[in-house]
C-alpha cells in the first residue's frame, strides 16, 4: 500500500532497525517504547487488520509467532515479563496488522 507507514518501513522509504528480517517478516523497535524491550513484528504482506485476516494467512500468523519466540529468547525474555500484544479498533493506529512484543515492565503513561 503507497501510503501505509509500515509498507514504506518494509520498503526503507522510512528507516528503522530491524532485528529480524525474512522474505514475509520484518520486526524493528517501536520508536515510542511502552516497555523496556518493544518490537513490532509485521507481515510485509499488506493485511490492514484482524477482520482482514482469512485462513490463506494462517501459515504467516504461525511465522510471526515463531519470530516473536525466537526475539524473546534473543532478548533474554523466556523467565521474564512479556507480552504480545495486537490493537484493534480505536486501540489501533497503524492500520498494516501487527504484533507488539512487550518486553520486562511497562513504562508509566501520564
Ligand atoms: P498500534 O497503536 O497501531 O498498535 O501501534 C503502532 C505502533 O507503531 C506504535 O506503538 C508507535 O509507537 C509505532 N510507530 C509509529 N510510527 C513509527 C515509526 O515511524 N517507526 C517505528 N519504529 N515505530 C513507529
Ligand atoms: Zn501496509
Amino acid at each position: 500500500m503507497n501510503d501505509c507507514l509500515f509498507c514504506k518501513i518494509i520498503r526503507k522509504e522510512i528507516p528503522s532497525k530491524p532485528v529480524f528480517e525474512s522474505g514475509t517478516i520484518i520486526a524493528f523497535p517501536d520508536i515510542n517504547p511502552a516497555a523496556e524491550i518493544h518490537l513490532l513484528i509485521i507481515p510485509k504482506k499488506h493485511i490492514g487488520g484482524m477482520k482482514d485476516l482469512t485462513l490463506n494467512d494462517g501459515k504467516m500468523l504461525a511465522e510471526i509467532y515463531q519470530v516473536a519466540n525466537k526475539l524473546v529468547s534473543q532478548y533474554n525474555l523466556d523467565d521474564k515479563l512479556y507480552r504480545l500484544v495486537v490493537n484493534g479498533g480505536l486501540a489501533q493506529h497503524v492500520p498494516h496488522i501487527h504484533l507488539h512484543l512487550l518486553g520486562g515492565k511497562l513504562k508509566k503513561t501520564a
